[in-house]
């Protein structure tokens, strides 16, 4: 399918690996220009070498943490003019809800609610001139149904969705589309430091975690990174034009939800 956005150019953040990398791979398949970005640049380099070379687009990299104020200015300044926004970052660790003390959270909530706000005000003003963008944030099926363990992350996430479904529909009058996607279980780095958490505590090993997780889920099996790019650069396509503040599963039908 032609999505339509060959030549734009996106940001995608925290894409050398995983859920971000499938994001970058898919929209670069569509002729998309990249600067990507990782806190470290091995594979951070690897990735680009390797898009560039498959897909004949013009890749930035930006190594950064981008949840610090520093790594924000620096990779807002590389991304000056983007077409496309995708927002990621790690997620925070899990553990119990008297866990916690008020800098765990302030440093969830920097990472997964303010820096991809703090993203959003810089780069939306230039999309609103343009009359045309998208933004496309990685939250997780937490904002939907909680994952007890995840506390923090159900906390900052569920802040970042109250603040997309308003903005969304403030700057749509000017082309621009803000949209989440939320992952369920893909088979990623962050998704085996879970089951290793799980396989550590319980004694078992990877395989018998990962498959006791896969057991359930509808689908019987993780998600894949191209999968979940691939949603991505739909929802950054013209097609998608009018899908404004949505919240989009992608989770095997792990969430058993009626809506
Ligand atoms: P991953 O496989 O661990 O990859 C994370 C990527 O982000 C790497 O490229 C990493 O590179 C980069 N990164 C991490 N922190 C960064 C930072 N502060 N600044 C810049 N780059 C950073 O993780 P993933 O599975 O793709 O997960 C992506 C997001 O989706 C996370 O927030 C995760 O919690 C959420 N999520 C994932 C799943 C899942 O099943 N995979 C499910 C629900 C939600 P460097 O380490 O070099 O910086």
């Amino acid at each position: 399918m032609d999505l339509g956005i060959k030549g734009k150019r996106a940001l995608v953040c925290a894409s050398s690996k995983g859920l971000g990398l499938g994001c970058a791979e898919a929209l670069a398949a569509a002729g998309v220009d990249l600067v990507m970005n990782a806190r470290g640049s091995e594979a951070l380099e690897a990735s680009a070498d390797r898009i560039r070379a498959e897909h004949s687009v013009q890749v930035q990299t930006i190594a950064c943490d981008v949840t610090s104020a520093e790594g924000q200015a620096q990779a807002i300044e590389a991304a000056q003019g983007v077409d496309i926004l995708v927002t990621n970052a790690g997620g925070p660790p899990p553990g119990l809800w008297s866990d916690w003390d008020r800098d765990d959270f302030i440093k969830a909530l920097d990472s997964n609610m303010l820096t991809p706000i703090a993203f959003m005000k810089a780069l939306l003003p230039g999309m609103m001139d343009k009359g045309w963008g998208r933004v496309v944030n990685i939250t997780s099926q937490s904002v939907r149904a909680p994952i007890p363990a995840l506390g923090l992350s159900n906390a900052a996430r569920t802040g970042l969705t109250g603040y997309v479904a308003g903005t969304a529909r403030q700057v749509a009058p000017k082309g621009v589309t803000i949209n989440n996607l939320l992952p369920g279980i893909h088979a990623t780095d962050r998704a085996d430091s879970l089951d290793g958490g799980v396989a550590a505590q319980r004694g078992i090993s990877m395989d018998e975690a990962r498959a006791e997780r896969a057991a359930t889920i509808p689908a019987r099996r993780y998600g894949t990174r191209e999968e979940f790019g691939a949603a991505c650069a739909f929802l950054c396509s013209q097609n998608a034009g009018f899908i404004v503040g949505q919240n989009i599963l992608l989770d095997g039908g792990a969430t058993n939800l009626t809506m």
